[in-house]
């Protein structure tokens, strides 16, 4: 296997002195060394073809046994030297001081294609950062992250991304629902892959600690590596900076409210300086659409991370950033000046969505209007949101009384739709159709614009389960179907036209399907 190594991070960033594998703070460094636990059985139940070009890997080398140890962690590659990262971060609103990769640890960076990408595995043993925790994972998260951080690559929200799946061999003492049921589980370790894992705590971690030099440092490293095209560092450049994070991590919220993606763990250590996605642990897809609705059983109590609260909590997490790298530019109004910006910026960009998801390409003053009543109307009675914009795209703009035709099957409870809730939604479709009179578009163009944004096939909760079920009995097919599937989510593929259904009844409240710990 031939890979271009050229790492950086390790390279030119402050090194924690201390190389024993101990738990304890880190201070005045950026990471620490870490080598991989060694497995007792490794086995690889699935590698991402895209992610093997991305990198200039070969298949032929993805089946060797080289390939397996490396990304198991059983060998270090040459010329490499592993690392967990230090971080710290606010977990539900409050801060908890350092967290770092406690299991979590990257391998390399290599550079292929004009790109950089770092490769880290998670699951691979423990580090100076895993507090009271193992550093492994077991295998239903290591699917759940696997599965799903390609797929939202295929839907076209930023990512990191998955290159391969593999079994330790190992087991894993686990308590899934954390009420004193522990067992064991079997233990796996997936490759993830990113152009950096730093994340706001990365930069917080030294503004806790009032070490200005190193937080500069990083924050130097990041515009020179990963935004060279805002400038030299000064404090103006600083300033660019905050805003560019911004920006991405807005763009990101609002692609996750497109989807329905519900993120479930939006603590600052868990969001990206580069707006990816990251840290697929207790996440959900919104199957009746709401507002309120949060797939983290851990969180179930304040809701803070649920659907509707994330691009606040995006700004609330931005405002923490912006608070880690005030000593750096000693101006609070820029900084607020952009944090106001984001909030005018959502209200546009979401409106923007909004339509494209209705298929409106004029702008009409009263569109905000028409979206606000139909996310009421969806909320009256339970309304899967995949299938109801996917099956609204079949609507015809004269056939106003027909409206509800085209969406019943988004209903989970048909019972429910009584007369008072048809009316409203007659309402509605009057309404819609009224306003795409002012569209030039034929019903088929439309269709044509709005399948591509609101997709027909997503990673429904009950979906990773099954698929997780059987990968517990040894069956790995429904997760190479789902991963195949998920790589074309806007394309009819009528093959998998059973995967386009609402959530069946016994996921309704099953562990695994709609609720999820934090327990990984
Ligand atoms: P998360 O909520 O999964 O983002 O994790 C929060 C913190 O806990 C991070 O610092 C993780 O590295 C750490 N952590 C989570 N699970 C484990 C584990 N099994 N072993 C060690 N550290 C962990
Ligand atoms: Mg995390």
């Amino acid at each position: 296997m031939k890979l271009k190594i050229e790492d950086k991070f390790n390279k030119e960033l402050p090194a924690d002195p201390i190389l024993d594998n101990s738990r304890r703070q880190v201070s005045g460094a950026c990471f620490s060394y870490v080598t991989p636990k060694q497995t007792a059985k490794p086995e690889l139940l699935h590698v991402s073809p895209e992610m093997l070009e991305n990198l200039g890997v070969t298949e032929d080398d993805a089946k060797r046994e080289e390939f397996l140890n490396v990304f198991t962690g059983n060998k270090v590659l040459e010329n490499t030297k592993p690392y967990a990262m230090c971080y710290g971060g606010h977990q539900f609103g409050n801060w908890a001081g350092q967290l770092g990769d406690g299991r979590a640890i990257n391998l390399c960076e290599i550079e292929h294609n004009n790109k950089n990408w770092a490769l880290q595995l998670k699951g691979a043993g423990e580090t100076p950062y895993s507090r009271t925790a193992d550093g492994l994972a077991v295998l239903r998260s290591s699917i759940r992250e696997y599965l799903c951080s390609e797929a939202m690559f295929h839907l076209g929200v930023r990512t990191t991304r998955a290159l391969s799946l593999a079994l330790s061999g190992d087991k894993v003492l686990r308590d899934v629902m954390y009420d004193g049921n522990s067992a064991y589980e079997k233990g796996a370790i997936v490759c993830r892959i990113a152009e950096s894992f730093l994340r706001f705590g990365n930069y917080q971690i030294f503004a806790a600690r009032q070490d200005l030099q190193n937080l500069k440092r990083l924050v130097d490293y990041t515009i020179k590596h990963h935004f060279p095209y805002i400038g030299v560092p000064s404090k103006e450049v600083y300033i660019k900076f905050f805003k560019e994070v911004a920006s991405r991590t807005l763009e990101m919220i609002i692609h996750w409210q497109r989807v329905g993606f519900v993120h479930g763990v939006m603590n600052t250590d868990n969001m990206s300086i580069l707006g990816l996605t990251i840290d697929y642990g207790p996440y959900g897809w919104l199957e009746g659409y709401d507002y309120g609705w949060t797939p983290n059983t851990t969180d179930r109590q304040h809701k803070r991370y649920r659907y509707g609260n994330q691009p606040n909590i995006g700004l609330w997490n931005l405002l923490q950033l912006a608070n880690a790298l005030y000593p750096l530019i000693e101006e609070a109004e820029p900084l607020e000046t952009i944090l106001n910006e984001y909030k005018l910026d959502f209200e546009k960009g979401s409106l923007n969505m909004m339509r494209s998801k209705l298929g409106l390409e004029v702008e009409d003053e009263n569109d905000q209007k028409l979206i606000n009543e139909l996310e009421d109307n969806m909320h009256l009675t339970e309304t899967d949101m995949t299938i109801f914009y996917r099956n609204l795209a079949n609507y015809k703009k004269e056939s106003t009384s027909k409206g509800i035709e085209a969406i019943e099957k988004a209903f989970y409870k048909p019972d429910e739709v009584v007369e008072n809730i048809k009316m409203r939604w007659q309402l509605w479709f009057g309404k819609y159709s009224e306003r795409l009179q002012k569209e030039t578009l034929s019903d088929e163009q439309r269709k044509v614009k709005m399948n591509k944004v609101n997709p027909k096939y997503v990673l429904r909760n009950y979906m990773a389960q099954l698929a997780i079920d059987d990968a517990d009995r040894g069956d790995y097919n429904l997760i190479d179907e789902l991963f195949q599937m998920l790589k074309k989510p806007y394309d009819e593929q009528p093959e998998y036209q059973k995967w386009f259904v609402k959530r069946p009844d016994w996921a309704r409240h099953k562990v695994g399907c709609s609720m999820l710990s934090c327990s990984s």
